[in-house]
């Protein structure tokens, strides 16, 4: 094996020191800390445990909205949404009035902290669940990267790999499982002991935690088997740092229904035509959450008064917040050409959605649980090696999941 670069590299204002040894970060997608505590508390996450005894383990903020690809061009930028770019899987392009996916590198405005690791020397790989991911992950990047979702169409002169099956030892998943995720974990392991790979990030799918609330068995089992390889990962020498994109809650009522507000008929309801509701969270994954979240954008016809609509969406029960495009670009840290004239979050137990004809929720393998808003933001960190002083003084500040690499990298030199 040839040694590990130590070369430094800087990525969006931030200088990275890698240590000689193989760098693993994990997003654990739709890793709410409950789903830690519980498989914990049932004795099922030692390595993880082990992790938070030795290293560290705390809380941090994500991005918003709090949704899978935002956080994760987050994650690989270090940086936030109104940098980045990427504000969801669709925005409605006024000018040009369109509604327009971004999930494609095209649309990201920061280099990746992946790419500019692989400069300095590193033999970085990306691996993601979801094919949809990929081209965000890997963008600009010399080294490997394929999803576990089309693992078997991975070739060296497009993904820099061949035979991933062959090299991980096992077929590609379905995507609706939990082998979807181990199956990322699994190809991590394959690629450090094969001395392909010596600076990772692997990203999982949030498929089991839509379905399964943490205390179901299937779930347990999940995570269980996730600490096995996260094990695998430790035992061949790697510095691995855990975070998540966001959080995960039911979204329900007392009686199990769906507890949703569609926010363009109410409107249309209180104030006449004039609005467009843009749900971010729509993509092509139907079976996780029906395209509802706990965040949507609202655009509002010159005809209206935006205060007014404000107000009176701010004061409905369900609705926990309602920011103008100036306050959600600061405070929600927003591109401000990507997002809409109002940005709603919604509380807890609620999602917000556009219409009913908008959003099938037959597909969904079990109860309405999702993310998007505050309350799925806070998320945990795990690094398995203990934070030197100055990390230790960010960890008790305002640290972000997007810090995921800098503490993993540079939080644990002596
Ligand atoms: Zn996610």
């Amino acid at each position: 094996m040839t040694a590990i670069s130590t070369q430094t590299f800087s990525a969006n204002g931030i200088t990275y020191h890698p240590a000689a040894k193989p760098v693993v970060v994990i997003c654990i997608d739709g890793s709410a800390d409950e789903y830690l505590d519980v498989t914990a508390a049932n004795g099922r996450l030692s390595h993880l445990q082990q992790m938070s005894k030795n290293g560290y383990r705390g809380m941090v903020r994500g991005a918003l909205p709090s949704f899978t690809n935002v956080n994760n061009s987050s994650i690989v930028t270090g940086v936030s949404p109104a940098v980045h770019g990427i504000s969801g899987n669709f925005f409605y392009d006024a000018a040009k009035d369109q509604e327009v996916m971004m999930n494609s590198s095209e649309y990201l405005r920061a280099d990746t902290i992946l790419a500019a690791a692989a400069n300095a020397g590193r033999k970085v790989a990306v691996v993601t669940a979801k094919e949809k991911l990929r081209d965000i992950l890997s963008y600009k990047l010399k080294g490997i990267a394929f999803s576990a979702e089309k693992a078997n169409l991975a070739r060296k002169d497009t993904h820099g790999i061949d035979e991933v099956e062959k090299i991980v030892g096992h077929p590609t998943p379905a995507i609706y499982s939990a082998d979807a995720s181990l199956f990322v974990l699994r190809a991590g392991v394959a690629l450090i002991e094969k001395g392909l790979a010596d600076f990772l990030y692997l990203s999982l799918t949030d498929y089991m935690q839509h379905t399964y609330a943490p205390d179901a068995e299937p779930s347990l089992a999940f995570y269980e088997a996730m600490d096995a390889e996260i094990g695998k990962l430790l035992k061949a020498g790697a510095i691995v740092g855990a975070t998540a994109d966001h959080g995960m809650n039911a979204k329900i009522k007392a009686d199990g229904q769906p507890n949703v507000l569609f926010v363009e008929d109410m409107l249309e309801e209180k104030f006449g035509e004039g609005f467009r509701v843009i749900c971010p969270i729509t993509d092509p994954y139907v079976k996780h959450h029906g395209a509802l979240g706990s965040y949507v954008v609202v655009h509002v016809d010159k005809k209206h008064n935006v205060s007014e609509v404000k107000n009176w969406l701010a004061i409905q029960p369900g609705i926990t917040e309602v920011h103008d495009k100036a306050t959600a670009t600061r405070l929600l840290e927003q591109p401000g050409d990507r997002t809409g004239d109002l940005v709603v979050l919604s509380a807890r137990d609620v999602v917000v959605g556009r219409r009913p004809q908008y959003h099938d929720l037959s597909a969904l393998d079990g109860t309405l649980r999702s993310h998007g808003g505050r309350y799925e933001e806070m998320v945990p960190l795990i690094i398995s090696h203990p934070l030197n002083k100055a990390y230790q003084m960010k960890a008790s500040g305002d640290p972000r999941n997007f810090d995921v690499f800098d503490f993993t990298i540079n939080g644990t030199h002596s």
